[in-house]
């Protein structure tokens, strides 16, 4: 079946660009923290990624694509509802044990329930962080546990609930905790520490070498030689491995792929690495692959990963696949633990805060937790072979946020009203035949600090004081021209009210 309709494809000639056709796979790709000039792909030559390299060879790569937010949370949010998260108040970082913040399939469509209407088997595998169950009452963590993925829209989910630092370090497959002994239940808590837990204040001597914290917050419960945030006990047959995460979540994948295939079913497939958040514990057989120190490393081991799912998807029939890459925000160097980055990445931008500003982010300025351009410009490559233009490069600018509604025109599912209500039809742009893109986009800082983009202006207020910086002349942001252009400032000071207003359901 799959070599026959393999055949099929590589007999019909290309369809024309952006051919509103259903493909028969669509691969979101999530990395973590990965900034704008990481990869081999944006410029950064110590760290060598082979297979996104290919991927923006045969696709279109965007430079000036950008994640809703600054932090993990709300640009996971905003991606799959089409909402703006400063929407609601719910969506900054969430603890381990948070409440399912995401509109079930009842509530609200989201971009996998309308994938999943469209008839695609759909699923998550990799870090959620979007909250579990309803929150009237703790989590029991020995439980099945629901709302989860599964009844916002995915036919499969093989999770971590939140963060690798943070508990429970655990795998969850469709709201049950994979491998767990029920003689020995999991408890969780982000307030009071259990007795006789180990923690990273109290027992250094437990630590692997990269895992010292620079903090108390990431100093509780020990977990494989790790502190993380928060404390946890019992589950000990299933807790994860850090060093075997990347391996194990790209065979859960590719599982995925492997049973859909012979379901014959078309797939989308929510991909979120943990790469290359922290803590960063590459697999040995990444270590010393970039020369770029052990956060070079987890990039190279986010590389594999991708090389692995593109080639199950073509070994499994899905070589029609729209494949898109990005991650959820800027670069991020001192995140938790003294993993040797701040030396490893030293001499590029010395001076920066907490790795802030650091040269990954190329000619943008900011990292994670900020509002300046490197805190949401971010990797961002479409790929579907004869649909998207290959080996170009776009400029147009792109916000995730518009991801949702324009995969629902692509498989032509109705949106219904109400839902992704902050979602644009930006397809155009996405398969390379619009070159402008978004006739503005919003970013934020976790801070509920919002700015707004609009052509070469970016603008924002903190506190009394006016921001404004022409992207075209001064890229990172250094010089503030509020006062010499009052029009444009007010211009984009309404633009900004009026984009908060409650949202026009779009017909
Ligand atoms: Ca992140």
């Amino acid at each position: 079946m799959h070599i026959l309709r393999l055949l099929i494809a590589a007999c019909l000639p290309a369809l024309p660009l952006g051919a509103a056709e259903k493909p028969r796979a669509i691969v979101i790709f999530y990395a973590d923290d990965l900034g704008y000039n990481d990869t081999s792909t944006y410029g950064c030559e110590k760290v060598p990624c082979p297979h996104l390299d290919r991927l923006a060879t045969e696709g279109l790569r965007f430079t000036n694509a950008h994640s809703t937010t600054s932090v993990c949370t709300p640009s996971r949010y905003s991606l799959l509802t089409g909402e703006y998260a400063w929407r609601r108040k719910d969506t900054n970082i969430l603890p381990g044990d948070a409440k399912l913040i995401l509109p079930t399939k009842e509530e609200r469509a989201t971009l996998p329930s309308l994938m999943q209407q469209a008839g695609y088997r759909t699923a998550v595998i990799g870090k959620w962080h979007l909250g579990l169950g309803r929150g009237e009452e703790p989590t029991d963590w020995n439980r099945h546990i629901a709302p989860g993925p599964n009844e916002v829209g995915f036919d499969h989910a093989f999770i971590l609930a939140a963060t690798g630092d943070r508990v429970p370090c655990v795998y969850l497959e469709n709201g049950h905790v994979v491998g767990l002994d029920p003689a020995d239940p999991i408890q969780v808590s982000y307030k009071t520490p259990f007795p006789g837990e180990k923690q990273g204040s109290t027992h250094p001597e437990l630590l692997k070498p990269h895992a010292h914290s620079n903090g108390p917050q990431h100093n509780c419960t020990i977990v494989d030689g790790i502190p993380r945030i928060g404390h946890m006990s019992g589950g000990t047959a299933a807790l994860w491995k850090d060093q075997d995460m990347a391996d194990r979540l790209t065979e859960e994948a590719i599982r995925f792929i492997r049973e859909s295939a012979a379901m014959d079913k078309p797939i989308f497939l929510y991909f979120a690495t943990n790469d290359i958040h922290v803590p960063r514990d590459p697999h040995p057989r990444f270590v010393g692959k970039s020369r770029m120190g052990i956060r070079g490393d987890v990039t190279v081991q986010m590389d594999d990963c991708l090389g692995r799912l593109r080639a199950a998807l073509t070994e499994n029939g899905y070589g029609d696949c729209l494949f898109i890459f990005s991650s959820d925000n800027g670069p991020v160097i001192n995140d938790g633990y003294w993993d040797g980055s701040i030396r490893d990445c030293a001499g590029h931008n010395p001076v920066a805060p907490m790795g802030m500003g650091h040269y990954q982010n190329g000619k943008l300025t900011g990292g994670k937790y900020g509002i300046m351009e490197g805190s949401t410009c971010v990797p961002f490559i479409v790929c579907r072979p004869g649909h998207v233009p290959a080996n170009e490069v776009t400029h147009a600018l792109v916000s995730q946020v518009d991801l949702a509604r324009s995969l629902a025109e692509l498989v032509g599912v109705e949106v219904p009203a109400g839902a992704l209500p902050d979602s644009r039809n930006e397809l155009p742009a996405l398969t390379g035949k619009n070159r402008q893109g978004a006739p503005y986009i919003i970013e934020q800082s976790p801070g509920r600090l919002l700015a707004i983009r609009q052509g070469e202006w970016k603008y924002y207020r903190r506190g009394k004081q006016e921001h404004l910086y022409n992207l075209s002349a001064d890229p990172k942001e250094e010089h503030n021209v509020a006062q010499q252009n009052p029009e444009t400032v007010q211009q984009l000071y309404r633009l900004l009210q009026r984009a908060q207003e409650p949202p026009q359901p779009i017909k």
